[in-house]
């Protein structure tokens, strides 16, 4: 087994009321379970991508061969979204960030509100499966993005800092139609300790 599972970082209903225990469960130890072992299945046979690291093979996705690119594209892409997920919420999250990773949000976005609506649009407005996300780009400035299905901004050349899980499996248990509900919920799970170790890498 080249992968592995990450284990939550908390427990399953840590997050609630925002995120609630059942989604939790079934999100981690059922989608993002099956994103891991589908990995490992076509990565079976290639030994030299198999000691990669995920961050390796969805950057260089368009190096890969044709036999495992679409499978890593899918598989590897929804495994390492959802270890950045994990680590981007906390039970005591929420708030504002502060030091330079406000800085630079200010200098991008003219301020927090403002981020929030741009990320909360993204979200909304990804037709269909995806993310939406706060990334670096190789200037050092920030920029929100939606991705569809498992597509991980690592593969354009941006460094992903926070990213927010818009597939229904994310959040229809609680929220069923109401994706935008659950995009103003999630806000209060944000773990800005994380993402300003990202941004500060
Ligand atoms: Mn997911």
């Amino acid at each position: 087994m080249a992968f592995e599972l990450i284990p939550l970082p908390y427990d399953y209903n840590a997050l609630e009321p925002h995120i609630d225990e059942q989604t939790m469960r079934i999100h981690h130890d059922k989608h993002h379970a099956a994103y891991v072992s589908k990995l490992n299945a076509a990565l079976e046979g290639h030994a030299d991508l198999q000691s990669k690291s995920l961050e390796d093979l969805i950057k260089g996705l368009n190096d890969l061969p044709d036999s495992a690119r679409t499978a890593v594209r899918n598989n590897g892409g929804g495994a390492l979204n959802h270890n950045i997920f994990w680590h981007n919420m906390h039970p005591d999250g929420g708030g504002e960030p502060t030091g330079p990773l406000m800085d630079a949000i200010k200098t991008a976005f003219g301020d927090f509100s403002s981020l929030r609506e741009k990320m909360n649009a993204a979200g909304a407005g990804q037709f269909g499966s995806g993310w939406a996300w706060l990334c670096k780009n190789s200037s050092g400035d920030l920029i929100v993005k939606a991705t569809a299905n498992q597509d991980n901004p690592l593969t354009e050349g941006l460094t992903p800092l926070l990213g927010v899980d818009v597939w229904e499996h994310a959040y229809y248990l609680k929220y069923q139609n109401r994706r935008p509900d659950y995009l103003e919920a999630w806000w209060n799970t944000v773990n800005w300790e994380d993402v300003a170790k990202r941004f500060e890498n």
